[in-house]
């Protein structure tokens, strides 16, 4: 049985890792104080305790990440988060971005199409930390027409290309946050909606990432 406890060590490391990541050039203060909020090692096997916080991606189940904290608050800070931002994120994962993010305010809707990693979820720690985080089980390339239209959109698997349906979901002026497949690496993207429902595009790092993948598994 795993012990959640979050200890003057895990708080110094993670205060650490802060640090590092402000090194790296992310400036968005709302970011890392979240990052810093939040028992990254909570989201890990308790096998990873020690090294949660270094500033690396680490296996859950299903074959799948958690993706490396440099890479979360450069999303985070793409997506340029507000109080009462109404988010969806493709690939829910560990829960840990979704949970930065409603740290951040935003109420975050959140897809997998892994039916392991979206029951772990029922058990979710901060279930009651976090009430405006919403699970779905589905396939992100088919969002939730349901509960848009969205402010902003975040895709943490790497993408074959940009799913047209997950634009149409996105409010004029919205923004969505996409690494989007070139081979090894996948290229960030920001899109940004006009109001004739084209996108604008800003291409920023490249990253590596687990591939998105089609249709649901389980
Ligand atoms: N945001 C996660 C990152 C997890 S890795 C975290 O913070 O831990 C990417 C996740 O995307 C994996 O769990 C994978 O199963 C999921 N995924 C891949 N393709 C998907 C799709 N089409 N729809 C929903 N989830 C998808």
């Amino acid at each position: 049985m795993k012990k959640f406890e979050d200890t003057y060590r895990h708080k110094g490391l993670r205060k650490k890792l802060v640090d590092a990541l402000r090194t790296k050039g992310i400036t968005d203060e709302r970011a890392l104080e979240a990052i810093n909020n939040i028992p990254r090692h909570f989201f890990l096997d308790s096998a990873f305790d020690e090294i949660a916080y270094e500033d690396r991606a680490f296996p859950i189940s299903e074959g799948q990440t958690i993706s490396q904290p440099y890479t979360v608050a450069y999303q985070t800070q793409l997506l340029q988060v507000k109080p009462f931002d109404k988010i969806l994120e493709i690939g829910t994962g560990s829960i840990y971005q979704s949970s930065v993010l409603a740290e951040m305010g935003a109420t975050v809707y959140t897809i997998e199409r892994q039916k392991k990693l979206f029951d772990q979820s029922k058990n979710f720690i901060f279930k009651a930390r976090y009430p405006s985080i919403k699970f779905f089980f589905g396939d992100g390339f088919e969002g939730l027409p349901t509960f848009a239209p969205f402010d902003k959109v975040i895709i943490t698997a790497a993408a074959p290309l940009i799913p047209p349906k997950l634009v149409e979901q996105l409010k004029t002026g919205g923004a969505m946050v996409i690494p989007v497949d070139e081979g090894e690496h996948q290229r960030m993207l920001r899109l940004t909606k006009n109001a004739d429902g084209s996108c604008s595009e800003e291409a920023f790092e490249n990253f590596s990432f687990v591939p998105m993948l089609s249709g649901k598994n389980g």
